[in-house]
């Protein structure tokens, strides 16, 4: 059956689309033919596929083995669903021909490095930092397709298939691409800027998050400052930019890191004195659509700057994003319309209205430096403030403390009512004081917080809640059963 499949296939291949051939991948990936072998030469292959769930006809197989499956297992079943050539690490009999590696993960990086190489994107940036990543690679995309054709990451597919996955996504009419960076351990984000080869790289921030996988926050620092690493390996290429946040932990080890690598374009942003992109006057506005105003200093210019979104941290994403649009040359003109027409990421710090003010769900994810982001931007609106929390994850030893922390953070900073879930979260109450509950499931937290909106309403008080936390907390349950029933 699979046979048959594979010739309705090769009819209906579209040749107007891009296309790559086997040849290419065995090159690049430094592998061996395997399968019907006379069709090594004349196979060529339209999308990249590891999933049979969303393989397209077309598609060359990827076989990866995961921490649950072996994507081997699943070769006969990317056939019938319309695979022409496989990639795999074990000797397989198919009946398409494929190429054999040692690892199909590394063998991945390569081609997509491969066909980095071959497109001729004029700029490529690299988008790395504890947090704010999706939010900033949003927001330049928001720049920079107005500039140009522009690829971005979908979702956040930021890791080792992720990355590669999206690099192979570029075509020729490309002009700039937008590659977010994420890392659990020292050496991953060194991995996928050798893959993605950036034009300029970006750090957002370093902070405590993920902690798990390494081990301190130096550990932390050194694996974003891996990003640099990337930087004019182009030959004929030295015109790298690197991007720095001069009020982040490791400022100073990224500028070291820097002169090392002799990268000598470097554009600061932040709110210190010596950030060539300088946020300053930052006010949350009192305004019905609520947002934040700032000014950003240029070099030799002073631009005033309105978001419709909420928190401190969105004028510092802002800030990078327009250090990053400076670097690839465009102005301030090209730059403003992008910028101020961004609302923000879906399930980051979103605002709805509801009766008594807003409802900010930020139910993504979490960790201790965005709680607090969250939690400023909570307490920044007019009213009184509901923070509805679901526990950290991946924090590793200190978690209890810093559930424990947190509590006192919220409380030091006006929020009234404080709700948790999750058994990490399981003391915050006690150290919060009165006004605060744990609550074992959703539904409960979500009651518990209407009968404080009724009661808001009823007294004709503002109240604003805030719904956070890690992404296997699922608190957009939460926000979902306030917002259908207030
Ligand atoms: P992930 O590691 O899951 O890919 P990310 O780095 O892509 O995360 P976002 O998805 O943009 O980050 O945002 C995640 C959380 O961090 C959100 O709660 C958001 O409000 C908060 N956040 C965004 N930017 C910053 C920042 N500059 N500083 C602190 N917190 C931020
Ligand atoms: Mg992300």
């Amino acid at each position: 059956q699979a046979q048959i499949s594979r010739e309705s296939n090769q009819l209906t291949e579209d040749l107007t689309m891009f296309s790559w051939t086997l040849e290419q991948l065995k090159e690049s990936t430094n592998g061996e033919f395997i399968g019907p072998l006379s069709e090594e030469s004349t196979i060529q292959f339209t999308s990249i596929s590891t999933d049979t769930r969303t393989l397209q006809p077309g598609a060359l197989y990827i076989a990866i083995k995961g921490e649950n499956f072996d994507g081997h297992a699943f070769i006969d079943k990317a056939i019938q669903q319309g695979a022409v050539a496989v990639l795999v690490s074990e000797d397989v009999d198919t009946v398409v021909p494929g190429v054999e590696v040692e690892d199909t993960r590394i063998a991945l990086g390569q081609f997509a490095r491969w066909h980095r190489l071959q497109m001729p994107v004029k700029t490529l940036i690299a988008v790395t930092g504890s947090n704010g990543k999706t939010t900033t690679k949003t927001l330049l995309n928001n720049i920079f397709s107005l500039a140009g054709n522009t690829l971005a990451t979908e979702g956040n597919l930021n890791n080792d298939l992720g990355v590669p996955r999206t690099l192979l996504n570029l075509r020729p009419e490309h002009e700039y691409a937008i590659i977010e960076m994420g890392a659990n351990h020292l050496k991953e984000i060194g991995y996928l800027t050798d893959l993605a080869l950036p034009d300029i790289a970006m750090i957002n921030n370093a902070s405590g998050a993920h902690l798990e996988g390494f081990g301190s926050l130096q550990g932390v620092i050194d694996t974003k400052g891996e990003i640099y690493q990337g930087l004019n390996q182009i030959a004929g290429r030295k015109e790298g930019v690197a991007i720095v946040n001069t009020d982040s932990p490791g400022y100073q080890d990224w500028l070291s890191r820097l002169d090392g690598l002799g990268v000598k374009q470097v554009i600061s942003f932040g709110t210190q004195p010596e950030a060539q992109v300088r946020v300053s006057d930052f006010k949350v506005q009192e305004s019905e659509s609520s947002g934040i105003t700032f000014s950003l200093n240029l070099m030799n210019e002073k631009h005033l700057v309105s978001l419709p979104v909420l928190g401190f941290h969105n004028a510092m994403n802002a800030a990078a994003c327009v250090a990053v649009s400076q670097a690839a040359g465009l102005n301030w003109q090209q730059i403003l319309p992008g910028l101020v027409s961004f609302s923000g990421v879906s399930g980051r710090l979103q605002k709805t209205a509801i009766n008594t003010g807003w409802l900010i769900d930020d139910s993504y994810n979490a960790n201790p430096e965005s709680v607090k982001a969250g939690i400023d931007a909570l307490v920044s609106l007019p009213g009184l403030a509901v923070l509805c929390l679901g526990a950290m994850a991946e924090i590793g030893e200190g978690s209890a403390s810093a559930h424990q922390e947190i509590a006192e953070f919220a409380r030091d900073k006006g929020v009234k009512h404080l709700y948790v879930y999750g058994e990490e979260a399981r003391q915050m109450p006690e150290v919060f004081g009165k006004n605060s509950q744990f609550c074992t499931t959703h539904e409960e937290m979500a009651k518990t917080v209407l009968k404080q909106l009724s009661k808001a309403e009823q007294k004709q008080q503002k109240m604003n809640v805030l719904v956070k936390g890690s992404r296997s907390a699922q608190m957009e349950l939460v926000s979902q059963q306030i917002l259908e029933t207030f």
